[in-house]
């Protein structure tokens, strides 16, 4: 078969993961293995070209091997090869990087500690041992120290560091794990930590690690400066330093992340599965949402009234350093250094400036950080992984799209919101930005845009935004003096779950979340839709109610409590007026009421989020929220006890619902009737029902609701793929349940594995739509 390669050469195109994660030197060690002479380049595109001198000889083998063996972090889509006349070149060379810019580059991403490295961290014997910045080819800082591309050192942040002799020559050794390591360093050349006071003054001190590790144990505050940004770090057992933190930092209620040492420590504080313990142990290393055990609590003040837990374990050699300090707290909170709601710190003066009268200490380095980047958040249910924030070692790897689309930037929603690049077939999601409304994180977008348009060279023949015309991004877009396509908010949540499963086809969508702008003029959150990239059609939609208020309903769950209630019985009880009663005034509910009956500043909305806020306000567990999603996560957690209480064993399994399912498909666009179910519930909870078996049996009626009506759609339409997404199918009682329903009833689903199914998500399906439609009308 190989024969024709006898007398010539060939050149073999590998697309992918491929640079920046180890693949020349492999390739090299790879060629002498194998005695061939040729050469490895970088192209500056997705791919790097190897060329191979005649004769070719076992280049089956060679190729087996290469795909078998390949570096830990790449990974390979595809493979070109083709013939090429003989040079005469003996041996085998890497070429140089191209510093000319291609389309479609993959811009690696930031990576835990490997495994050879930590144990070299903690080798005596080794010149690196306890430095806390040593890294390889296979883990270390990637998009975080890239100024442009092609990655290579004089283009990073680490170009203010010049080489030792001993660290130059690894660099140089295509045997050596660190050859072209970017950031490869040692204590002697690299960079190097300080400790610093309130102030940010300089503190002369032996070991800033043990300094650091001794605050934390006397329940200080201390800001670190890691890999994409600040930490404020405590000791998270102590209730007076987690109580400090949160007072200082504004951070009232909304649970905060803690590293442990490893999985044995996790396994200590929450149920870790094998599944899990590989997630967490992962090269990402994220935060995983883990389910808390009763028997070790932390300080209570960590992640109250949710059952979670998110940890994480060390993923620098920083990190690592200081869990083996003694001194150490065996769990330290590691939420972002920031003040609540703005972008993550990753300067030293900023962070000095910002975090000044939040931090009792400074631990810095002197190594910059070129781009933002948060903590990645994820969890694991039984459709696989769900991403809830997709940042650290995820961001910006590109996602394939199943159709060529022009260059593209997808401006993304308001909260939790990430953007999107999109060129040919790939897509670039951005890492997390944050809440636009905040001014602070607004500067971070046009940053982050800015940066990443550059760094993929992308530029822009259109931009796609959401139809809201107000979101910041919506803006953003307008004043781009590009041509826009504006989409609907919840066909592009659920044009991103079909782009991450390459589906073209049209397809039925749950979508399910807090608010989306609705061209009717209500406000969207419940719908179920009819739709492929070009149009979506709303088939059928949770029952109106009010949103008494606007967008101030969204933190006070007791005025969608009261919406629901008005609407299922045209009025609010007197019995539920005076429960409320002295935290919500009489006078404020009955006002309210008005506000409903006279149509007051009360758009009708669909919302399944503010659905769930009412039910968790009529079962008296939250009548006001601290953050977006309090409620109705609190009320997950809350149905979870009546599982683990085993009270309802005989119907988890089940698809039955104690709560009425109604559904209306008599109009143009059915409706899933709430009225009954909420009546009802409030009777049973009158009648002494637990709250936590209602807020189990509330997940059971939607999730019964939900497959009725798409079992009613498909009498008509035939059976479609079912995508699942919008923030609620976070909820992975729900998620889990729904899933298994409508595979019981044969339906094939779909939800969002690699990407968010929150706001997070959207920029990708607004990229999708935006670029199918534009290849589909000529321009
Ligand atoms: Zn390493
Ligand atoms: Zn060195
Ligand atoms: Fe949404």
């Amino acid at each position: 078969m190989l024969s024709h390669y006898q007398n010539d050469g060939v050149e073999l195109r590998i697309h992918g993961v491929v640079q920046g994660v180890g693949f020349r030197p492999f390739i090299y060690r790879l060629a002498q293995e194998y005695q061939l002479s040729g050469s490895i380049a970088n192209t500056g595109g997705e791919s790097v070209v190897i060329r191979i001198e005649p004769p070719v000889c076992n280049l089956k083998d060679f190729l087996d091997d290469l795909k078998k063996k390949a570096p830990p972090l790449s990974s390979i889509t595809k493979i070109e090869q083709q013939k090429i006349t003989a040079t005469g070149q003996q041996g085998f060379v890497i070429l140089p990087s191209e510093t000319k810019q291609h389309k479609n580059v993959e811009i690696p991403v930031d990576t835990a500690l490997c495994d050879d490295c930590l144990r070299e961290l903690f080798d005596p014997s080794d010149r690196r041992y306890l430095y806390p910045f040593i890294n390889c080819t296979n883990c270390g800082p990637r998009l975080t120290i890239i100024a442009s591309t092609p990655y290579d050192r004089p283009r990073t942040s680490m170009k203010a560091f010049s080489m030792c002799k001993d660290c130059r020559k690894e660099y140089l050794d295509p045997f050596s794990r660190r050859f072209h390591a970017q950031p490869n360093a040692c204590d002697t050349c690299g960079p190097k930590l300080t400790w610093h006071d309130a102030n940010g003054q300089e503190l002369e001190v032996e070991s800033p690690i043990d300094s650091a590790a001794d605050a934390l144990s006397s329940g200080k505050i201390v800001a670190i400066r890691g890999m994409g940004g600040f930490h404020l770090a405590v000791d998270a057992a102590s209730t007076e330093a987690v109580d400090l933190l949160r007072k200082r930092k504004g951070r009232a209620a909304k649970p905060l992340a803690v590293m442990v040492k490893d999985c044995s420590v996790a396994r200590t504080y929450c149920h870790v599965s094998d599944d899990e313990e590989a997630l967490l142990r992962s090269y990402q290393h994220p935060i995983l949402l883990l389910k808390q055990k009763e028997e070790k609590k932390l300080a209570p003040a960590i992640s109250p009234g949710i059952d979670m837990l998110g940890i994480m374990l060390p993923y620098t050699p920083f990190h690592h350093v200081l869990f083996a300090s003694p001194l150490l707290p065996e769990a330290i909170v590691m939420t972002s250094g920031n003040i609540s709601g703005e972008a993550i710190c990753i300067d030293n003066q900023e962070a000095i400036r910002k975090l000044h009268g939040v931090a009792d200490f400074f631990l810095l380095h002197d190594r910059d950080i070129l781009t933002r980047i948060d903590d990645s958040v994820v969890c694991k249910n039984k459709s696989g992984i769900s991403i809830m924030r997709r940042s650290r070692g995820y961001a910006p790897s590109s996602i394939k799209l199943p159709f060529k689309v022009p260059d593209i930037l997808a401006c993304g929603a308001e909260l939790k919101n990430t953007f999107c690049l999109a060129s040919g077939n790939s897509a670039y999601l951005s890492q997390h930005i944050g809440d636009l409304t905040n001014t602070e994180a607004f500067d971070f977008y046009e940053e982050s845009v800015k940066h990443l348009t550059a760094l993929f060279d992308i530029k822009p023949d259109m931009v796609v935004c959401d139809m809201h015309p107000d979101y910041l991004s919506s803006r953003y877009a307008q004043n781009s003096s590009l041509p826009i396509i504006a989409v609907q908010h919840h066909h592009a949540h659920a044009a991103a779950v079909m782009a991450e499963h390459k589906l073209n086809e049209k397809c039925l969508a749950v979508l399910l979340d807090g608010a989306g702008y609705g061209p009717d003029g209500t406000v969207w959150g419940g719908e179920i839709l009819l739709a492929d990239y070009k149009e979506y059609k709303r088939l059928a939609h949770l029952q109106h109610l009010h949103l008494p208020g606007g967008d101030i309903a969204a933190v006070e769950p007791w005025r969608m409590a009261a919406a629901a209630c008005y609407m299922a019985t045209g009025e609010l009880k007197k019995e539920i007026i005076d429960r409320w009663s002295p935290a919500i005034s009489a006078d404020k509910t009955t006002f309210l009421v008005e506000m409903m009956e006279k149509s007051l500043n009360s758009p009708y909305t669909s919302s399944c989020g503010r659905l769930f806020d009412g039910v968790s306000a009529l079962l008296d567990l939250r009548l006001t929220s601290q953050y977006e999603g309090q409620a109705a996560m609190e009320l997950e957690s809350l149905a979870r006890q009546a599982i683990s209480l085993n009270r309802s064993d005989h119907r988890i399994s089940g698809n039955e619902s104690v709560l009425p399912v109604s559904i209306d498909m008599s109009g143009d666009i059915g409706i899933i009737k709430s009225a009954q179910m909420i009546e009802t519930l409030l009777d049973m909870f009158h009648h002494g029902s637990s709250s936590s078996q209602l807020a189990l049996e509330f997940h059971f009626w939607l999730v019964e609701s939900l497959t009725a009506t798409l079992k009613e759609v498909c009498a008509d339409l035939g059976k479609k793929p079912v995508l699942l997404s919008g923030g609620c199918m976070q909820n992975g009682l729900l998620l889990d349940r729904l899933v298994s329903r409508l595979n019981q009833e044969g339906f094939q689903v779909f939800s969002g594995n690699q990407i968010p199914m929150n706001d997070g998500g959207i920029a990708l399906g607004q990229a999708a739509i935006g670029g199918y439609r534009s290849a589909a009308s000529p321009s």
